[in-house]
């Protein structure tokens, strides 16, 4: 790198800039800017990489570059951004950094079916290649297939993904109604389980694995989706400028004034589970002016008033019924649905005050009792058994060994509230679960030869609070990013095997002990946590202590003490704990752990939903654990524990990816402020370290990473070679060439189609050809 050649050197915000070595010290070397000539800085050794002769120059496939690193991974995406090729391949990964705007042609109908048969690579990288290869995978292999879609919010992991599953309804499907429905199913999904959030308007706050049957002609016969862990908080609460769940507002914006009537709605305005984060509607701003005009929107709307202007959620109310109807819901089934949301918004405006007695319990507000007998009429409910239920705990005493006596005791204000608010959570939450359900009865296969699934699941988080929910997904994470580094090691291997390399040596860092660390029997995390959950008196301070305790030398774990960031200094050993990830350190506040662990409603509030007189609301709680003893376990506090639950769905979930052949989608976000043609260097190489991008090109380091097809070789060189040479076919030209020049073959390896190089010989040979007369 020495040798006067540009550098890629740190830079804070476009990730890296061109520069030259001027200087080279221990551990640092001082880099002059290509573009500040004279205004030197230093940068430690090991975050300066060689670059590319010509830096505007990109490649569909990055692995045809002639150094494979970080910076110039990070240009070559940036280039390519920069000319609206936003699919990038990193060998058979392939990169999707998010347009936020339609680019011409790229999903049009001759596109797609252009794609139809192509082997990877033949035509310009495209998730449509992905899923072209995924399906002939199947085919040939008789195997099924998976393609795993990651990525930050607002990468644009759901648009792909919806992208793929039209792709393969459409091109291999069978003109019926099933092709439809699985491409259909996806906005009434959305609908439930999706929510405008500061990172993205329409933000999927579930995971989901989507598969697609075929048949033993590899034609679609079916579908099925399994879900995960939905955000359970934003039911009840949302941080500013974030909303809840879409249906929310779509129901009160765009029902029929019968169905209004009905459901006694009105403007989300009146709902406090609506009105608290939110984006408003101002009339007099000019920007929200001009969008609600473009819409033409009917809506008169106030100052202030609960809209996002940003989101049609009456057009959004007609489109999501249209799809109910394309997937074969009737209008029961739709008011069954839609009953069961606004009785969740009704319960929301309970409200309860202290009744000032001695026993110190809280009572109805006066203005509640008919929004009480509301929520009571739509979910089935007796009313004052609901209200009973919402301000009282039913309790086993023990005193005086007489055992088993059942007495009610009376909440407190705040805790009446926390029993409301539980009961929000259960009953829209098993809603969620129910609209999968009908959504697979939608498309029901009766035998499948093979599947190909996507999944959608969020990546890798860390925010500047991380709580349950965080440790839950970047454990989920780590579990795939294991999965991933296995798959990419076998590929290389079997790709050095296909073209007869005769080497199999690659070496990467495994991430077993961090997964150990959160699912190890009795003491990894989540059982540290369970083990906490079941004590009579719980704590999130004792569950993080007792992490600490178990963990006192662990390598992946430390006291947020220890943090290099100053905001996680402050925090107490019993208030957190850091995870060294295999993509970064994340701090995690155990405040609220043990509450979000647990699934279990109090016995009083199961019994009371599991005997409603509503058939449907009845039947959303038909199989939850708790139902059949109840009696025996009314005043036990019940415990359902949901990091266990996840850790069962994703070893399941891993467990069939494992048996499946399998592709990669790493999606990117270019900038925060969700704009087209905007790209955020330092942001985009975040988000290729977490993906696990970087250390990809680590792994391959260890092989063979940089490779070039014969005829590419020849087409660059023959310029500088006598004619004879040129008349040899590119295969021989390659080989005469090295033999003259007396390469090392250490350095590089003929294969069947091309040449693989040891990290840096590409280039390196590169040099000679040009410098040698
Ligand atoms: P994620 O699921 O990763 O959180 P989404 O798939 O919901 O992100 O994408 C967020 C938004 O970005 C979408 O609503 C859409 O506006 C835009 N977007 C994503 N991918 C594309 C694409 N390929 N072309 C155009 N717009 C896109
Ligand atoms: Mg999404």
């Amino acid at each position: 790198m020495d040798d006067g050649k540009p550098v890629w050197a740190p830079h804070p915000t476009d990730g890296f800039q061109l520069g030259m070595i001027v200087d080279i010290g221990a551990e640092t070397l001082t880099i002059e800017p290509l573009n500040q000539k004279g205004k030197t800085f230093l940068a430690p050794m090991s975050q300066v990489f060689p670059a590319e002769d010509d830096v505007s120059k990109h490649v569909e496939d990055n692995c045809s570059l002639m150094y494979l690193n970080e910076a110039t991974l990070l240009n070559n995406v940036r280039v390519r951004y920069n000319k609206d090729h936003i699919y990038t391949y990193v060998a058979n990964i392939l990169i999707a950094v998010n347009p936020y705007c339609d680019i011409p042609k790229l999903y049009a109908p001759e596109t797609l079916k252009s794609y139809r048969g192509k082997s990877l690579g033949t035509l310009p990288p495209h998730v449509y290649a992905i899923a072209d290869k995924a399906y002939r995978d199947m085919k040939v292999l008789k195997m099924s297939q998976s393609i795993i879609v990651s990525g930050e919010s607002g990468a644009g992991k759901t648009e792909n993904t919806k992208f793929v599953l039209r792709y393969l309804t459409t091109t291999y499907g069978t003109g019926q109604d099933i092709d439809e429905r699985i491409v259909e199913a996806n906005p009434l999904l959305e609908a439930f389980g999706n929510a405008k959030t500061v990172r993205n308007n329409n933000s999927s706050r579930f995971g989901k694995f989507v598969e697609i049957h075929f048949n033993e002609k590899n034609a679609v016969v079916g579908g099925f989706v399994s879900h995960y862990l939905l955000e359970k908080s934003r039911i009840c609460m949302q941080s500013k400028e974030e909303r809840n769940y879409h249906i929310f507002y779509r129901l009160c914006a765009g029902a029929s004034e019968d169905i209004k009537k009905t459901l006694h709605l009105d403007s989300p305005d009146s709902f406090r589970y609506l009105n608290q984060g939110c984006t408003r509607y101002f009339a007099n701003k000019d920007s929200d002016k001009q969008i609600m005009q473009n819409r033409k929107s009917p809506e008169h709307l106030k100052a202030g008033a609960l809209k996002d202007p940003l989101l049609d959620d009456q057009g959004d109310f007609n489109r999501m019924c249209v799809a109910m109807k394309k997937i074969g819901l009737d209008d029961t089934e739709k008011l069954d649905l839609f009953r069961v949301v606004a009785g969740v918004l009704h319960l929301g405006n309970i409200d309860f005050e202290e009744t000032g007695s001695s026993s110190g319990g809280c009572t109805l507000k006066n203005q509640s009792s008919q929004t009480l007998a509301y929520c009571a009429n739509l979910l089935g409910l007796d009313q004052d058994d609901l209200q009973v239920s919402l301000t009282t705990r039913v309790m086993l005493t023990t005193a005086g060994g007489a055992k088993g006596t059942v007495i009610k005791v009376p909440l407190k204000v705040e805790q009446a509230n926390n029993a409301r608010d539980a009961l929000a959570k259960a009953v829209y939450s098993r809603l969620f679960d129910h609209v999968v359900k009908r959504v697979n009865q939608c498309f029901p296969f009766e035998t499948s030869s093979n599947f190909i699934g996507v999944l959608d699941i969020a990546g890798f988080e860390y925010f500047e609070h991380n709580s349950f929910e965080q440790f839950c997904i970047n454990y989920c994470n780590e579990k795939l990013q294991q999965f991933f580094n296995e798959r990419i090691l076998k590929e290389e291997q079997e790709l050095y095997q296909k073209e007869g390399l005769g080497v199999n040596e690659v070496h990467y860092v495994d991430n077993q002990d961090c997964i150990d660390l959160v699912e190890a029997k009795v003491v990894g995390i989540l059982d540290i946590l369970d083990e906490e959950n079941r004590l009579p008196q719980t704590s999130d301070q004792h569950f993080a202590l007792a992490v600490h305790s178990k963990h006192k030398d662990h390598f992946r774990l430390t006291v947020p003490r220890k943090s290099k960031l100053a905001i996680h200094r402050n925090i107490r050993d019993d208030e957190g704990f850091i995870i060294r990830h295999f993509a970064g350190a994340v701090c995690y506040e155990t405040a609220q752990f043990v509450e979000k662990n647990n699934d279990a409603l109090h016995m009083s509030l199961e019994s009371l939903v599991c005997e409603s007189k509503d058939k449907f609301v009845r039947e959303l709680f038909e199989n939850s654990n708790t139902t059949k003893d109840s009696k025996q376990k009314a005043g036990k506090l019940s415990f359902i524990s949901v990091g266990n639950k996840f850790k069962t769905q994703l070893n399941l979930l891993l467990e069939k990816l494992r048996s499946t052949g399998s592709s990669f989608i790493r999606c990117v976000k270019p900038n925060l402020k969700m704009v087209s043609h905007q790209f955020e260097g330092a942001q985009i190489l975040s988000q290729l370290q977490c993906s696990g991008m970087v250390s990809v090109l680590d792994l391959m380091q260890g092989g063979f990473p940089s490779r070039a097809l014969f005829h590419e070789l020849y087409n660059m060189y023959k310029k500088y070679m006598p004619d004879k040479l040129t008349r040899l076919d590119p295969r021989l030209f390659c080989k005469a060439l090295f033999k003259a020049l007396g390469l090392n073959d250490n350095e590089y390896k003929f294969g069947l189609t091309r040449v693989f190089f040891r990290p840096g010989k590409f280039a390196e040979f590169d040099q000679i050809m040009k410098s040698d007369p």
